[in-house]
């Protein structure tokens, strides 16, 4: 139907235009209230007893790029009811339309709370002006802080984790409502007091999932008796894989004899390989440096300035995190090996030849690769020495020997079985690892008591320990349902509201623009 455009269609609905003016950058429009019987905000009595009228300002959304000042007119009425304390009232608009001392009205407010959600104080200011909305950066903080929604139910299972303001610099603590899935609270650091006084504040709290370590769970302890406090499942889990890989580091040594591959000799190596191995022998002289330094009693942070090596790296090389060892590449002629050899041993020694016969058999690396092996074998034969060991990295250990047998190439297990014959210790941290792993998946925290105390005598005694430390909450991230991965993904949500901001989020913004986002 074609209707007619009215000027009262522009302002919110009840209001009649009187008349408007428009100058260059905005439209004045004065309005008014067509009701004739008005209620009392105090009794409820109707009145038309009109006893006066002033004029009442307020900003409404933009038109036609230009600013909207409402003028609207606010009627006085006198109440006839008896027993009512007001004698004279103003007429109310309703908090949806305009609220009683508002300078916005409700349509306008509500887009500059979302503007100041998306985009935050300054940057929702300057773009707030490009849409004409007059709001100041102020103005947009205290309408997001205003608005911010406080929950009111009572608080029952949270998860409590730190977030980074920034890397390894400020941290803050992120706390979660775990039935309910939405962040509660953002707390301006991590530390135990903080975190105690705001838990004190809510004793209603009775599960608390928390990461191990940090103070978080001596501050539960303390301002919460009551609550049980659940262990992360997941870095449990990871902590547990690394323990292992840890103790896997510490057999290095022992694992080189094992496999009896010491010594690299240097001409038997390709163009490419020697390249890798003399980086190799760089960052072995590195460590041995590092180490030097470290132990003549100087501060990581010393022996950073000093080498001009992160400090993180110096931390790895300093715990003996970082002894790799010296590995010829991996090559795509290794399921081809054993064909090769054959051929090798049968006279046929030209690389050209080799590698034509190779493609035909699906082989797709280029000739080079096949040349550089025919090289290696050649020279292998001239030196007479033993041939290239292969050498996997402490990490691909461990796996390899967390992985099933089936699973295994034959030289692979031929390296995991030498291995595990020789290094009984080995086997049985896998095994005390495994067997954790099974008390997480299957639930049977009854188990867990015996389980540190077998763990305790071996390579991974320190991560049992950790584990003996912190039982009551371990034994519940078994049991429990309750786990604080939730509050991990609500510290990715974080970090994408607080990377919007520029670097300029303060705290009570950005948790009233995370609280308020959902
Ligand atoms: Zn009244």
């Amino acid at each position: 139907m074609d209707q007619r455009f009215r000027l009262s269609a522009i302002v919110p609905q009840g209001f009649t235009v009187e008349r408007t003016s428009v100058c260059a950058e905005q439209i004045t429009v004065w309005i008014r209230c067509d009701a004739h019987n008005i209620a009392c905000p105090c009794c409820g009595t109707l009145s038309s007893r009109l006893q006066s009228r002033y004029w009442r300002r307020a900003a409404d959304l933009p038109l036609a790029g230009r600013r909207v000042d409402l003028r609207i007119m606010v009627r006085r009425f006198r109440c006839d009811a008896v027993l009512c304390s007001r004698q004279i009232f103003a007429e109310r608009f309703g908090d949806n339309v305009l609220a009683p001392l508002a300078r916005r009205t409700a349509r306008l407010d509500h887009i500059v709370h979302h503007l100041g959600l998306a985009l935050g104080g300054r940057p929702a200011a300057s773009f707030a002006n490009r849409l004409m909305l007059p709001v100041s950066n102020d103005t947009l903080l205290r309408v997001v802080r205003r608005r911010a929604r406080t929950p009111t139910d009572p608080l029952l299972i949270i998860g409590i984790d730190d977030f980074a303001w920034r890397r390894n610099h400020r941290y803050g603590t992120i706390v979660c409502d775990l039935e309910r899935r939405r962040p509660v609270v953002l707390l301006p650091d991590r530390e135990q007091a903080t975190a105690e006084a705001w838990l004190k504040g809510h004793p209603s709290i009775s599960i608390v999932a928390r990461d191990r370590g940090g103070g978080y769970g001596e501050a539960v302890a303390k301002s919460l008796p009551h609550a049980m406090q659940v262990a992360d499942r997941w870095h449990l889990m990871v902590n547990a894989s690394r323990a292992f890989l840890d103790a896997v580091r510490k057999s290095m040594r022992d694992i080189r004899t094992v496999i009896g591959a010491t010594t690299i000799n240097p001409e038997l190596l390709t163009c490419a390989e020697r390249l890798q191995y003399e980086g190799y022998i760089r960052r072995e002289e590195t460590n041995a440096s590092i180490l030097a330094l470290s132990a003549s009693g100087m501060p990581i942070k010393r022996i950073a300035k000093q080498t001009g090596y992160a400090r993180q790296t110096i931390r790895r090389v300093v715990r003996g995190e970082r002894s790799d060892m010296f590995r010829p590449r991996q090559s795509a002629l290794e399921p081809h090996l054993s064909w090769l050899d054959a051929q090798w041993a049968d006279g046929c020694r030209n690389s050209a030849h080799l590698w034509r016969r190779l493609r035909s058999q699906g082989f797709q690396g280029s000739a080079r690769v096949v040349a550089e092996w025919a090289t290696r074998r050649r020279r292998a034969e001239q030196v007479n020495a033993g041939s290239l060991q292969r050498l996997p990295s402490a990490r691909n250990i461990a796996r390899l020997m967390t992985t099933g047998r089936d699973a295994l190439s034959k030289a692979d297990s031929i390296v995991i079985t030498a291995i595990e014959n020789r290094l009984p210790s080995l086997v049985q941290a896998r095994e005390i690892i495994e067997g954790f792993h099974q008390m997480l998946r299957r639930k049977t925290a009854a188990d867990l008591t015996p389980w540190i105390d077998k763990a305790r005598s071996t390579l991974v005694a320190s991560f049992a320990n950790g584990v003996a430390k912190d039982e009551p909450a371990v034994r519940a991230a078994i049991s429990s349902a309750w786990s604080n991965g939730q509050a991990e993904g609500q510290i990715t949500k974080l970090k994408l509201v607080k990377r919007q901001m520029y670097g300029r989020a303060k705290l009570d913004l950005l948790q009233a623009r995370l609280i308020g986002a959902i």
